[in-house]
C-alpha cells in the first residue's frame, strides 16, 4: 500500500484512512482530527498542488522579479539584448535552484524587430509575428490600470520555465491587447523600445502598477521581495505604497523599502529613464499625488533610477567596477555589487556539453564544478572546439555564401551596434591590420549586432564595418551576419577562436558575451572594463587591451595600437606556433571563468544578500 502525505503535518498516512476531506474534487488524508480541522480552515495555505503535497502552491512564492525584457528563446522576441538575456538566464537559474520566485514582464506581440542588412550594410527593421500560445498559456482574469483617464485592462500569459530537475518557475507576461481596450491601449504591449517616451511611460505603468495588481489577483499572497531588474519597473514601489496607505498610518515608506531590491545596469546618467511631470500628470492623472512623486523621484523630472534608489533597501551594480561607479554617481546611497553571470547549460555548445558530461558529471546543476575542467586533456578540448567552429562556419556559408577557412584564427565581435561598443576600433589602422595577416596564418572576422531603430550612429557603424569588409577583401575575410539573436549568439560565442570586446571605458557595466565564450573555452581579448576586470588574468584566461581600471584613460589610437601589438606579438604566435599553449588558455578560460561567471553563482549571491 502506498502511503500519502498529510498536507498539514507532512506525516505519511494510509490512502484509505477515515480522516479525509475533499478539496476542489481531490481527496486529502490526515493523521489526526487536529490536522483535518486545520486544513478545513484554510486549504489554500497548504501544499496541495500535488497529491503527495509535493509541489508548493503559488502562494508560497516569496520573490517577484520584474524586468522590462526577458530572453528565453529566439522565436520569442521579447528581448532586445543584454538586459533581457540576463533576465532569462536569471530565471533559468532560479528554476534550477528551485527558488520561490515569480517573474513579471510584458508580452510584446510585435517583439523587438527583425534586422536585415543590404549590400551596403544599411539596416532595415521588420516587426516580428509570433504566436504567444506556443510558449505560454493565457490565464483567466484581468486587472486594470488608469492611463490618460482611461481604464486599461491587462491580462497575463504564463510561461513555465523548467529547471534542470523539472521544477517549473512561472513567468507572467502582461498583455493589453484585449477587445475591451481603446486601440491606443491595445498597442501598449506591442513593441519593445518602440514608440516615444509617452508610450514608454505607459508601458512602465503596465509593468509596475499592472504587474503588482496581477500578482495579487493571481493569489501570490506571500510575496516579500520585489526585485527590479533596472529602473523600468520602479513604479511598482508606488503601487506597494498605495496598497499600504491608510488614513491612520499614512505612507509606509520603510515597510515598502524593506521589500524592494534594485539592480542598476547603466553607468551613465543619460541612460536612466526620466519623464517630465507634465507628461506624468497627463498620463497618470490624479492617481498618484505629484508632490509624493517629486519627493521620491526628483523635483524636476520623474527619474526612475532615483525612485528605485529611494525605495529599495538593497541596491547593486552588475560588476565590481560598475558598483563603484554607481556609488560615485549616487553618493549617499549604499550600492553593493553582484557580478553578472550567464546560464551555463544554455550557453555551452553541444560538443562541450558532452565533454563536460564525461569529465564533470553534475556540472549542469552545479556549474561550480566546471573548475575541474583543469583536468581535461588538450586534445579533447581541441576536438570539442573543432565541432563548435565547424557548426559556426557552416552557418556563415549558409547565410553569406562565403567560405571561411577552419585553420585560420577567427575573431568574433557581436553585440548591440551602438557607438560606445566601438565595433570599428580594430579597423582604425587598416594597413597595420593587413600587415598582420602577412604573418603565418592570417585572420578572419565574424561580426553581428542590431542597432536600435533610432540609433543613427549605431547604424552608421554597421555600414562602416560592411564597407571595411570590402576593403579587406581578399586578404582578410569579414562577414557581418544579420539579425543577432540567442541562437546566433550561441553559435558565435562557441565557434570563434577569440572573442573581441572594445567598449569605451567605463560604459560597459558588465557585458556577458565574453562569459558565454569562456564556457566554450574561447578566450577574450578585451578592454579592461565591466566583468573583464574580474575575469582577466593576462595570458591565462585571455588578454587585455589598454590601461588597467585604476589607470588614466588613453586615446583611441593608443588602444588600437595595443590591440594590434597583442595580436602580432602574443596571440597569433600562440595560436599558430604553440597551439598546445593556446589550448591551455582555452582550458583555463573554462576553469577560472565558466566556473564563476554563471547565473547559478550570481543568483546565490542575490539570495544571500538581497532575498533573505
Ligand atoms: C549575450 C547577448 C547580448 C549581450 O552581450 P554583451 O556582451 O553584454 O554586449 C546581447 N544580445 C544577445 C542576443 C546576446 O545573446
Amino acid at each position: 500500500m502506498t502511503l500519502v502525505k498529510d498536507p498539514v503535518c507532512g506525516m505519511m498516512v494510509p490512502p484509505d484512512g477515515d480522516r479525509m476531506a475533499l478539496h476542489k474534487g481531490r481527496p486529502f488524508r490526515f493523521c489526526s482530527e487536529l490536522c483535518k480541522a486545520a486544513f478545513l480552515k484554510g486549504p489554500e495555505k497548504y501544499s496541495i498542488g500535488h497529491p503527495n503535497g509535493g509541489l508548493p502552491s503559488h502562494g508560497t512564492r516569496r520573490i517577484a522579479y520584474f524586468s522590462m525584457e526577458v530572453a528565453l528563446a529566439s522565436a520569442m522576441p521579447t528581448y532586445s539584448g543584454g538586459l533581457g538575456v540576463l533576465a532569462g538566464d536569471t530565471l533559468r537559474s532560479c528554476a534550477d535552484l528551485k527558488l520561490p520566485l515569480v517573474g513579471v514582464s510584458l508580452l510584446y506581440r510585435q517583439g523587438y524587430f527583425q534586422q536585415s542588412l543590404d549590400e551596403m550594410g544599411s539596416q532595415s527593421e521588420q516587426s516580428v509575428q509570433w504566436d504567444p500560445a506556443r510558449f505560454a498559456r493565457s490565464l483567466p482574469g484581468t486587472v486594470e490600470v488608469t492611463v490618460e483617464g482611461r481604464a486599461v485592462l491587462i491580462r497575463a500569459w504564463q510561461c513555465d520555465i523548467a529547471g534542470q530537475s523539472g521544477h517549473l518557475l512561472p513567468l507572467l507576461l502582461l498583455d493589453t491587447d484585449m477587445e475591451e481596450n481603446d486601440p491606443r491601449d491595445r498597442a501598449l504591449t506591442g513593441s519593445l523600445y518602440g514608440g516615444d517616451e509617452r508610450y514608454r511611460f505607459k508601458q512602465e505603468i503596465v509593468l509596475g502598477f499592472g504587474g503588482i495588481r496581477m500578482l495579487r489577483a493571481l493569489g501570490y499572497t506571500e510575496l516579500q521581495r520585489f526585485h527590479m531588474n533596472e529602473g523600468h519597473a520602479a513604479l511598482l514601489t508606488l503601487e506597494l505604497l498605495r496598497e499600504g496607505n491608510s488614513e491612520q498610518n499614512g505612507w509606509d515608506f520603510n515597510g515598502v523599502r524593506d521589500q524592494c531590491i534594485f539592480t542598476t545596469h547603466t553607468p551613465v546618467p543619460v541612460g536612466h529613464d526620466q519623464f517630465s511631470y507634465d507628461l506624468v500628470k497627463e498620463v497618470l492623472g490624479d492617481t498618484m499625488p505629484v508632490d509624493l512623486l517629486q519627493m521620491l523621484a526628483g523635483q524636476d523630472r520623474l527619474n526612475m533610477t532615483l525612485l528605485a534608489l529611494n525605495m529599495s533597501a538593497y541596491v547593486n551594480g552588475v560588476a565590481k567596477r560598475h558598483g563603484q561607479i554607481s556609488q560615485e554617481m549616487f553618493p549617499g546611497y549604499t550600492i553593493d555589487s553582484i557580478t553578472n553571470g550567464i546560464h551555463s547549460v544554455t550557453w555551452t555548445a553541444p560538443s562541450f556539453q558532452e565533454l563536460y558530461d564525461r569529465h564533470m558529471p553534475g556540472w549542469r546543476t552545479d556549474p561550480f564544478s566546471l573548475r575541474y575542467a583543469v583536468g581535461i586533456p588538450n586534445n579533447e578540448i581541441q576536438a570539442a572546439h573543432v565541432v563548435a567552429k565547424g557548426r559556426l562556419l557552416e552557418e556563415v556559408t549558409r547565410r553569406t555564401q562565403t567560405s571561411f577557412d577552419p585553420a585560420v584564427l577567427t575573431i568574433g565581435f557581436a553585440r548591440r551596434a551602438t557607438l560606445y561598443k566601438r565595433a570599428d576600433l580594430v579597423f582604425m589602422d587598416i594597413d597595420r591590420l593587413l600587415e598582420l595577416t602577412k604573418q603565418v596564418g592570417g585572420l578572419q572576422f565574424i561580426f553581428s549586432g542590431k542597432a536600435h531603430p533610432k540609433d543613427g550612429p549605431g547604424k552608421a557603424m554597421i555600414r562602416r564595418v560592411v564597407s571595411i569588409a570590402k576593403q579587406l577583401h581578399p586578404h582578410i575575410r569579414l562577414v557581418y551576419l544579420d539579425n543577432y539573436d540567442l541562437a546566433l549568439a550561441q553559435l558565435l560565442t562557441a565557434g570563434v577562436d577569440l572573442w573581441l570586446n572594445t567598449p569605451q571605458r567605463p560604459l560597459e557595466a558588465s557585458g556577458t558575451s565574453g562569459m558565454k565564450a569562456a564556457h566554450n573555452g574561447v578566450p577574450s581579448l578585451s578592454i579592461l572594463d565591466g566583468w573583464w576586470i574580474e575575469g582577466h588574468i593576462e595570458g591565462v584566461t585571455g588578454w587585455s587591451i589598454g590601461p588597467g581600471p585604476a589607470e588614466p584613460g588613453v586615446d583611441t589610437s593608443h588602444e588600437a595600437r595595443e590591440l594590434y601589438d597583442k595580436l602580432q606579438t602574443t596571440i597569433m604566435p600562440l595560436y599558430y606556433r604553440s597551439h598546445e599553449r593556446w589550448l591551455d588558455v582555452m582550458r583555463q578560460a573554462i576553469t577560472f571563468n565558466a566556473s564563476f561567471f554563471n547565473t547559478q553563482r550570481m543568483v546565490q549571491q542575490y539570495a544571500a544578500s538581497a532575498y533573505v
